[in-house]
């Protein structure tokens, strides 16, 4: 099985996802007859190095999200190996398959930013407490240094200590998700999953987040797997980046790569959707009939083939294989030429 992202330090990376899947069951009748199941990752394959960010992008309903929970184990995966390794050094451990106990006592390190986070705040608790609780839960400080350390966070994210004793409520957007890496940030994290961490915030607020996570990178070395739907929020903090369609990565490569030349047609289509305010940055925008199908009943051959301007009678049938485009460039896609003759 070959690695779709390679993103870096390719002898140690952090985390190597090997045939990730997560099905879920389609029931019916009075006796919740199993009649099938929903695909929602099929087989996800890629490398994150160390301090570094992979974006795993793609409209509503491509996967991403529950690619990102599964490979947390907040869901349970129906297949793959998520090989982590916390020290380069040391041999890596597949989360899949450790115990609940030993599971429980890597979650410091392995933690998750959500789109709203007002949703994942208790509204009856102030955010010093909510970021004290992991603090507290994980034995981290004691109860007399916590204080200190929850002004630090919160000082670190960019707001006042003194906004301790406030609730959630009493916060703008911006502000919460500030609040919501105080937390992740709390238990020294070596990764974190940023679920559609700013697709909620406006355009200022989130060049703002993005540049206090960029920095919290750089200070920590942090690992970052940014979830997003829109290409343009991903371009300025993604090392690499890998598309999404129905549950398989179709298109991955550096972020460089897939902005500046990319070669599937349904990544080419969600970048000529992006806005520039400089016309003459603006190409000519290319035409997605219809919406993403369900994944109940996902069209046979190539998954796009319905959407696809480019289709032809094989992507009705053939799965496209993906298609080695040469420096971790590669592409599931029957048009895409192989840059030599390797085909992964
Ligand atoms: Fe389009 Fe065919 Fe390529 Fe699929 S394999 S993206 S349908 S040209």
């Amino acid at each position: 099985m070959s690695d779709l992202v390679n993103s870096g330090n390719a002898n140690a990376p952090l985390l190597e996802v090997r045939g990730l899947k997560k099905y879920f069951p389609v029931r019916k009748g009075l006796f919740s007859r199993v009649v099938g199941q929903v695909k929602a990752v099929d087989g996800l394959d890629f490398t994150l190095g160390r301090g570094e960010t992979m974006s795993l992008v793609g409209e509503s309903g491509c996967g991403k999200t529950t690619a990102g929970r599964t490979l947390l184990r907040l869901l349970a995966p129906t297949a793959g190996q998520v090989l982590y390794s916390p020290n380069p050094e040391a041999a890596p451990t597949d989360i899949f398959k450790l115990p609940a106990a030993e599971m429980r006592a890597l979650r410091p390190d392995l933690q998750i930013i959500f789109q709203d986070p007002y949703a994942s705040l208790n509204p009856r608790m102030t955010v010093g407490n909510a970021i004290a609780e992991p603090l507290l839960v994980h034995k981290v400080v004691s109860a007399s240094e916590v204080e200190d350390r929850v002004a630090g966070l919160l000082e670190r994210v960019g707001l006042r200590p003194d906004v301790a004793n406030r609730f959630p409520h009493e916060f703008s957007g911006g502000q919460r998700q500030r609040v919501g890496i105080a937390r992740a940030l709390a238990l020294g994290p070596k990764l974190i999953i940023c679920d559609e961490a700013v697709s909620a915030l406006d355009v200022s607020i989130q060049a703002q987040v993005i540049n206090l996570l960029k920095d919290l990178q750089d200070e920590f070395g942090i690992s970052y797997i940014f979830i997003a739907h829109d290409l343009s929020v991903v371009r300025y903090i993604s090392d690499s980046v890998a598309v999404m369609y129905l549950g398989r990565i179709v298109e991955s490569g550096t972020a460089q790569q897939i902005f500046d030349d990319p070669q599937h047609p349904y990544t080419r289509a969600l970048l000529s959707a992006i806005p520039h305010a400089d016309p003459s940055k603006r190409g000519e925008r290319i035409p997605m009939t219809g919406e993403i199908p369900s994944p109940i009943h996902p069209p046979s051959g190539c998954h796009f083939h319905t959407r696809c301007a480019l289709a032809e009678d094989r992507c009705r049938s053939e799965w496209p294989a993906s298609v080695a485009l040469g420096a971790g460039h590669q592409a599931a896609c029957h048009l895409v030429q192989s840059a030599g003759t390797e085909e992964a």
